[in-house]
């Protein structure tokens, strides 16, 4: 197991018995971007982990080791530096957050192991930052809440990974609880936890390997053309502050006469929200039809109306969209590349991950990776 070959790996690099942290990263049901819209989200954290094994030292010096990339940095809390590799760069923004924040900590030597892949949309980075932040309280004793380590880890990326990501990522991390969903409200950070038992269903990831280089410049203009319809609104109805105070009548009245493009972001994103707490409804109902047909409705609103996804994507969408043995499925994250999230009846899983594998590589060239996870425990101690 992975947890006891770190703990076996630092005790031969380091010569002590280690505390060990385990955080998960994340997928999303619905609520696609909605974060910064000021709506809801519903992620859950997953069976992969970036695994943490750390202890104290005597001095002020920070000796890191990737046991993936088989690269070690010695460095110092008195000059944070990442030698030029990547990876150091999610643990000493913690390190940073903490000495900024005034913490009292010593120096320590740290491994670093994991499996949430990297880089395919589940968060690894965050896993990473929460697994870090955890295992350095409970080092240090420092009596930092969950919610305080959520916002120095999101704080972290921002400032050292330079990545001005939202905060569900690394809420969902710490948070996560076994068979349950967060709905998240991204305006007020209140939060609630909704039933995810899927008794006979699977969870399937599949992803694309694709990142199209558009997705950063898409970003930011969806960002502008949601905040341009709340300016619209904004000359009639001054109460309105975000897309989750509008309704679909204000989109009709006030947008669409004056920008057809900006209405039409807009729509989806109010019914984004909508369909977000409509989906709690089922989760309490365990009515994954519904809710299933909500994250197809997802994802024909991404594409077609909000326009993130990509070929590949839909194609994988496509495929599946019309077989009764899947209950729903979307592409997940930001978009224009990354993994679809697909609900499966458990029983035809193996046949179909076969199917679309060999239909994806004729149809794009490409090899799909298929990730079966389950909703399980945010950031913990490895007792
Ligand atoms: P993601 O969507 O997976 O969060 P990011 O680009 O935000 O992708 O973060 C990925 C980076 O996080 C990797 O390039 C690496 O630096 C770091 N990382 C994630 N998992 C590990 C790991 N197990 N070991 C070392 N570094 C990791
Ligand atoms: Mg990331």
């Amino acid at each position: 197991m992975m947890e006891q070959n770190i703990k076996k790996v630092f005790i031969e690099k380091f010569g002590t018995i280690p505390l060990m942290v385990k955080s998960p990263g994340r997928i999303n049901l619905i609520g696609e971007h909605t974060d910064y819209n000021g709506g809801f989200v519903l992620p859950a954290a997953i069976d992969k982990y970036a695994f943490v094994a750390t202890q104290k030292r005597d001095d002020e010096g920070i000796h890191l080791f990737s046991v993936d990339f088989n690269e070690s940095l010695e460095t110092s809390i008195t000059g944070l530096s990442t030698n030029g590799m990547h990876w150091p760069v999610y643990i000493l923004g913690v390190v940073d957050q903490l000495v900024k924040s005034k913490y009292h900590i010593t120096g320590f030597n740290l491994v670093l192991s994991g499996n949430v892949p990297i880089g395919a949309g589940l968060s690894s980075s965050a896993s990473v930052e929460c697994a870090t932040v955890f295992a350095l309280n409970e080092l240090f004793n420092l009596g930092i809440s969950k919610i305080e380590m959520v916002k120095m880890a999101q704080k972290s990326e921002h400032e050292f990974a330079g990545v001005k990501c939202g905060i569900m990522d690394q809420f969902a991390s710490m948070f996560g609880q076994e068979n349950k969903l967060i709905r998240l409200d991204c305006r007020s950070l209140e939060f609630e936890y909704f039933p995810f038992n899927m008794a006979g269903l699977k969870l399937v990831l599949l992803d694309t390997h694709v990142k199209h280089s558009l997705a950063s410049s898409a970003y930011n203009q969806r960002r502008a053309q949601c905040e341009k319809g709340v300016a619209i609104i904004q000359q009639h109805q001054p109460q309105v502050h975000s897309l989750r105070d509008a309704n679909l009548q204000m989109l009709d009245q006030y947008v669409l006469p004056e920008d057809e493009l900006v209405f039409r972001r807009c729509k989806y994103v109010v019914n984004e929200i909508e369909r977000t707490i409509n989906a709690c409804v089922d989760l309490q109902k365990n009515d994954f039809i519904s809710f299933g047909k909500k994250m197809f409705q997802t994802h024909e609103g991404l594409s077609k109306e909000y326009e993130v996804s990509c070929a590949e994507l839909d194609f994988l969408i496509d495929q599946v969209k019309d077989n009764n043995a899947v209950l729903g499925a979307r592409m997940m994250g930001g978009g224009f590349g990354g993994c679809t999230i697909n609900v499966i009846n458990e029983n035809t899983v193996p046949e179909l991950i076969e199917d679309l594998t060999e239909k994806y590589k004729i149809e794009t060239g490409k090899n799909l990776s298929a990730y079966i996870v389950s909703v399980q425990n945010g950031t913990e101690l490895i007792v």
